[in-house]
């Protein structure tokens, strides 16, 4: 059996009363690909507000890799390997993709330092992996600004893999997309889950079925059901709360 690398345990979340997670257990095996889907509301930003430390569960615990992540601060939580990709890219959009990659990768996070240090060997060459992996070879030396959306998105996934962290925390990260930029960022998180653990949240169906493996429903909080997406898809209590009510 594999090691848990995510658990929640009841975990409740409280605004003023109001439960945007309610008991919620939740339980993911190190190196999994797992997609957490449900409508506007569910409480799937919050989830992941409680497992990257911004917000405090009211009651219940998160434990990563088995430790327990209570009152913790949010650089620390990242720090013992957790990396989150938010909704819209944050990347330096005047300097290049592999500039970007660059000061990630950089240990010690000092932009100006990473700046006017030559890279070593190995950094250079994960570097080069990294673009490669996530298609931006031949546009690492332009302006990331020139990037266009779905680019940017696969910037941001590549600076933070350069972080190394063990587990990914991907936020809706197809919201906007073309098909055809859907279909590349699907085909990199099943390139990148050959190495990672990765959480993916999301709300395009097409999407899912692309690169789902297990996957979770949520809904007001707590946990629908779990299944293949096949499984999912077919559950009536999923058609009735999540599928035919979606909205955007
Ligand atoms: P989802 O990402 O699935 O759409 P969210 O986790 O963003 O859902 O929100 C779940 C519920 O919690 C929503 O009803 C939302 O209005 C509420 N909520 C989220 N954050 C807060 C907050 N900081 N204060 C009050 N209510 C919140
Ligand atoms: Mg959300």
């Amino acid at each position: 059996m594999n090691a848990k690398i995510l658990e929640t345990e009841n975990v409740t979340v409280s605004f003023d009363g109001f439960k945007a997670l309610n008991q919620l257990n939740f339980s993911m095996d190190a190196g999994e690909l797992r997609v957490v889907i449900g409508p506007n509301g569910a409480g799937k930003t919050t989830f992941l507000d409680v497992i990257t430390g911004k917000v405090q569960p009211t009651v219940g615990r998160v434990l990563f890799k088995g430790k327990n992540l209570r009152s913790l601060p949010e650089y620390k939580i990242a720090r013992l390997g957790i990396g989150r990709k938010f909704q819209t890219p944050r990347i330096y959009l005047n300097l290049t993709p592999r500039e970007n990659l660059e000061i990630t990768s950089n240990q010690n996070k000092n932009v100006f330092s990473t700046l006017f240090k030559s890279s070593t060997n190995l950094e250079k060459n994960n570097i080069k992996g990294l673009l490669e992996t996530i298609g931006l070879t031949p546009k690492a030396d332009i302006t990331a600004g020139l990037l266009s959306h779905g680019e940017k998105q696969r910037l941001e996934i590549g600076m933070l893999v350069a972080q190394s962290p063990d587990l990914l925390l991907v936020d809706e990260p197809v919201a906007g997309l073309t098909d055809e930029e859907t279909y590349n960022i699907g085909e990199l998180l099943l390139t990148l889950a050959q190495s990672h653990s990765i959480l993916v949240i999301e709300h395009d169906m097409e999407f899912v079925r692309q690169i789902a493996r297990k996957v979770t429903v949520l809904h007001e909080g707590s946990v629908l059901c779990e299944g293949d997406f096949e499984e999912v898809q077919n559950d009536s209590r999923v058609v009735e709360v999540y599928l035919g009510k979606q909205e955007d």
